[in-house]
């Protein structure tokens, strides 16, 4: 599974220019059209009733010859909400809002915030380490607070943070929580968290973030 840019004809381009890397750990070779991934339901921010249908495009290593399917940086893996919509409500968890009301807020059913919650609460350690990774690289000097202590809003501040200095650094602005997609890999709710394979110079390529994306 590879993160890419919310502009499908943008993610089309680079995918038939053979722009995009395998992300296969070590391999280097180039990724080609391969199909389509099924069609899933994702809802945005207007309530259960606004999902919208999505068909991931699918990519075959030209090397190593392993699928990989391209999600957009607006979606999170396995997960039917879009990633500002779970954002939105991590926000208010970490300025004290129950799930119940971040629920009611966000239009959302209190068994599916409450599950976004408690996922970010076993993976938040695992996500500030990857995300610190990117922040060294970007020279941002930012020391979260210990995940021990409220891993939401350590992970909050952590996002923001990153978002301001990859503004500053790239120019314009972007939205925090996309950001926060690409660079755990769509796996900021994965069960184990993202993976920790980033090395320097492995940092997702952030630039989707500006490619035509409002
Ligand atoms: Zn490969």
């Amino acid at each position: 599974m590879v993160t890419v840019g919310v502009d499908r004809a943008v993610v089309e381009t680079a995918l038939l220019g053979g722009e995009l890397g395998c992300p296969a750990l070590g391999c280097g070779g180039r990724l080609a059209p391969w199909g389509w991934a099924r069609r899933r339901m994702v809802r945005g921010e207007g309530g259960e009733g606004g999902a919208a249908g999505l068909r991931p495009r699918r990519s075959r290593c030209m090397d190593c010859l392993q699928t990989h399917v391209l999600l957009p940086a607006s979606v999170l893996l396995r997960r039917a909400d879009e990633v500002t919509v779970i954002g939105a409500a991590l926000l208010a968890k970490a300025c004290g809002c129950g799930h119940r009301k971040i629920a009611t807020r966000l239009g959302r059913a209190a068994s599916t915030v409450r599950g976004w919650l408690r996922r970010i609460g076993q993976v938040a350690e695992r996500v500030l380490a990857v995300l610190g990774v990117v922040a060294a690289e970007f020279g941002t000097e930012f020391v979260p607070p210990a995940p021990t202590a409220d891993p939401v809003a350590a992970v909050v501040e952590m996002v923001g943070a990153l978002a301001r200095a990859v503004a500053r650094r790239l120019g314009g602005s972007c939205s925090p929580w996309r950001l926060a997609a690409v660079l755990c890999g769509g796996r900021l709710l994965g069960p184990g968290g993202p993976d920790l394979l980033l090395g320097p110079g492995g940092v997702p390529n952030t630039s989707w973030l500006w490619a035509g994306d409002p």
